[in-house]
């Protein structure tokens, strides 16, 4: 008798304990019409939005009612620069001799739930060893708690490159890395190169363009990529439904990008009139990281937190990175958001929008750079960067209006994923 009256429980309950979570909302942004709404119900249905009415819906029996009604509500925050495998420090020199990729799996769950706390939802991580495209697995199965992300596994570089692994270790450990390590010199090694992140699940292509600001190497600014090696990414990665960001503080090597076919140009430093003509012309984004330009800088004068042969690099690079922004933003180059976080410590991506803003980009634009248009890029403009019906139910609140005031952005005190509260 016990045994059936379990058996019935168990069939009659997914239906007749099924809940939808209903969020009202004080205010809540449209990110796609740039506007604030008042008053808003968001009816949440497994991990999707099920509907957004007007006024404050009651809940029916089952429902579960979460009250944001003296909070703003936004879609959740998509960053399109990070690295989750790591942070910077002083002592980050060494890891790459004693680190196993277990050391470094255990250490990006840390920064994957940090950022998801921040508010992001969604991140694209922008180079590792390889690693981050375990991290996205373990966090699409539900393992880890993290933002979507979106990899480029390993980053692509030439030899001696801003992404080449062995920079600045002694002749005996240098070896000679290729392809399969994502160091090319020639087209048909740059394809091949893009066809092994395929095959190890990438989504998106990174290649250093310039030289960097990080690596144990000289210039941050030199170009490393002739144009037809470029091309050769561009065009095998296009065969697989990839994008190709690239990292680039100096000017020739940002042009080569552009011409090339690159669709995001990451920093952007030294960017003169005539490449951000070029990138308008071509449809390509700028990605600022100003947070992170603002961070090496101020670390370049604390003594012993680079080493020598990086913190001329970052005093040069850093203080310039905001001004290229702003002059860019007024010159029309479409922008999307991203931090490279990681550069700085994970967590504080949210500082981005305050330095935006600063520069001469309205609240409002800088917020959509983070949703809508990040969307797009990432090709799930149905699925993430508004509060529609549909889409995930990757939704945040902050405590105040940030069209009014912005730096509310950097406390985000809830956060839902996918319909599942992580934060409130
Ligand atoms: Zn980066």
């Amino acid at each position: 008798m016990k045994k059936i009256l379990i058996l019935v429980l168990t069939i009659v309950s997914p239906s007749a304990f099924a809940q939808d979570i209903l969020l009202h909302c004080g205010k809540l942004i449209d990110a796609e019409k740039g506007k604030v709404l008042s008053e808003k119900t968001i009816i949440i249905s497994g991990d999707k939005i099920k509907e957004v009415r007007d006024g404050y819906v009651d809940p029916e029996t089952n429902d579960k009612l979460i009250d944001l009604k003296d909070k703003t509500v936004l879609p959740g925050l998509i960053d399109m620069h990070v690295h989750l495998e790591s942070e910077t420090n002083p002592k980050r020199y060494m890891a790459r001799y004693t680190f196993n990729e277990a050391d470094i799996a255990f250490e990006s769950t840390v920064y994957a739930k940090r950022t998801l706390m921040a508010g992001f939802t969604t991140v694209r991580d922008l180079g590792g060893t390889g690693v981050n495209i375990a991290l996205r697995n373990a966090v699409n199965n539900g393992y880890v708690d993290g933002p979507r992300i979106f990899t480029a596994g390993k980053s692509i570089a030439t030899t001696g490159g801003h992404a080449d692994p062995t920079n600045g270790s002694k002749n005996s450990l240098m070896g000679d890395p290729g392809p399969r390590e994502g160091v090319i010199n020639s087209p048909e090694e740059a394809r091949k190169a893009v066809r092994q992140r395929y095959k190890n699940g990438a989504d998106v292509i990174k290649i250093t363009a310039t030289g960097g600001v990080l690596s144990v190497a000289k210039s941050g600014k030199n170009p490393q990529f002739f144009i037809d090696e470029v091309k050769a990414i561009t065009e095998t990665a296009k065969d697989y439904g990839m994008l190709v960001a690239a990292h680039a503080h100096g000017d020739e090597g940002m042009q080569r990008a552009v011409k090339g076919g690159v669709k995001t140009i990451e920093h952007g430093t030294f960017m003169s009139d005539e490449t951000m003509a070029l990138m308008k012309a071509y449809d390509a984004y700028l990605v600022p990281t100003i947070t992170a330009g603002k961070f090496v800088a101020e670390k370049a004068e604390v003594a012993g937190f680079y080493p020598d042969i990086v913190a001329p690099k970052a005093r040069e690079v850093g203080p310039q990175i905001q001004g290229t922004f702003a002059k860019a933003y007024k010159k029309g180059v479409p922008i999307v958001f991203g931090t490279d976080a990681g550069v700085f410590p994970h967590g504080e991506n949210g500082k981005e929008f305050g330095y935006m803003v600063e520069a001469g980009m309205p609240e409002m634009e800088s917020i959509q750079a983070a949703t809508v248009v990040a969307a797009r890029l990432l090709g799930e403009e149905k699925r993430i960067g508004q509060l529609e019906p549909g889409f995930y139910a990757d939704i945040i609140a902050v405590d105040q209006d940030p069209t009014k005031y912005i730096k509310t952005l950097e406390k985000v005190v809830f956060v839902m994923k996918g319909g599942k509260v992580y934060k409130n």
